[in-house]
C-alpha cells in the first residue's frame, strides 16, 4: 500500500507542558526514542522535536511517567 506522506511541518508530537517533569530532570522520552528526534530546548527547557522523522513507534508515550507525551499518528498511517 502507498501512503503519501503528509505535511512534514504539522508536529506529530505534543507535550502537555503543565504535566511534563523535565525540569526535574526526566529524560525518559528523550532516551526511548530511537530516532532521537525529541530533544531539551535549553532555551526554556521544554520538550522539543528536533525534526520530524518519526516513526510513530510510541515508547514515547509510553513510558512517560507523566502522561505528557502523545503522538498524534497521522490517519492514513493508522
Ligand atoms: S518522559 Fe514525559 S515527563 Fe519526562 S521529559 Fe518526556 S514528556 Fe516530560
Ligand atoms: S513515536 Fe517513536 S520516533 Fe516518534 S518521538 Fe516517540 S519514540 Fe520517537
Amino acid at each position: 500500500m502507498n501512503v503519501i506522506a503528509r505535511d512534514a511541518t504539522a508536529a506529530s508530537i505534543v507535550v502537555d507542558y503543565d504535566k511534563c517533569i523535565a525540569e526535574k530532570g526526566c529524560r525518559i522520552c528523550i532516551d526511548v526514542c530511537p530516532t532521537d528526534i525529541l530533544v531539551l530546548d535549553e532555551s526554556d527547557g521544554k520538550i522539543r522535536m528536533a525534526y520530524d522523522e518519526c516513526w510513530y513507534c510510541l515508547p514515547c508515550e509510553h513510558d512517560c511517567p507523566t502522561k505528557a507525551i502523545r503522538v498524534d499518528i497521522p490517519y492514513l498511517l493508522r
